[in-house]
């Protein structure tokens, strides 16, 4: 049995930062990725900043002129040099903190069983409807849990299996408890439609996240 701990990792108001380069795909297939050629360069970190509607700015500002020597110059993955008109982006990530251990990480390295609230989705939904037609769950989150093979469960979330698909309202999945003190409960019991038994299925991993502990079965 496979087992892992729900862990809560709360935003910062900092971000950390990359130079990156890459080629868009229509123009060019890498070699070595089979997807697009593509390198970064980390930089560190800085405050946030929001534009009025609470979002996270691009900061254009921050990003260093084309002739600084950080810039990637070729592809992380296959080494083709990129060419002058490939894009220069400065590219940042929220910084999140678990805080019963005081470890800071960007989500995209978050380790399996971490849980955050997916704020982009509910911030603007605060005194608006719930239900998982709206991806806002009863406490006005949207909750994510990280899977193993690098998938991500929105709990509040429709399941592709949703026996109600035209009821905005009702929940496919009911979570129950908090991440932050690691009682969160995912089951049936409430107002929900018939799919599953409230067990979450991805290609890697198919398993209950009951009582704060994501198990396989
Ligand atoms: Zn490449
Ligand atoms: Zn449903």
């Amino acid at each position: 049995m496979i087992e892992y701990r729900c862990t809560w990792w709360a935003p910062t108001d900092r971000e950390r930062y990359w130079l990156r380069r890459y080629t868009s795909s229509d123009k060019h297939k890498c070699v070595a990725s089979g997807s697009y050629c593509n390198a970064m360069f980390e930089i560190g970190e800085d405050d946030i900043l929001y534009t009025k509607d609470g979002y996270i700015d691009g900061r254009e500002d921050r990003k260093p002129p084309v002739d600084d020597p950080r810039w990637p110059t070729a592809c992380g993955a296959c080494g083709r040099p990129f060419a002058a008109e490939d894009p220069f982006q400065l590219f940042g990530r929220q910084v999140y903190v678990c805080e019963a251990t005081g470890e800071r990480t960007t989500l995209d390295q978050a380790p399996v069983g971490s849980c955050w609230d997916a704020w982009w989705i509910s911030e603007r939904r605060k005194d608006g409807p719930t239900g998982c037609g709206y991806m806002v769950g009863p406490d006005h989150r949207s909750l994510v849990v990280r899977l193993p093979g690098n998938r991500d469960w929105q709990i509040d979330s429709r399941a592709s299996n949703c026996t109600m698909p035209d009821d905005n309202e009702h929940f496919c999945w009911v979570r129950h408890g908090s991440p932050e003190d690691g009682t969160l409960h995912v089951d049936k019991n409430g107002h929900t439609c018939a799919a599953g038994a409230g067990s979450i299925a991805v290609p890697d991993f198919h398993g209950f996240l009951h009582h704060g502990v994501l198990r396989d079965c």
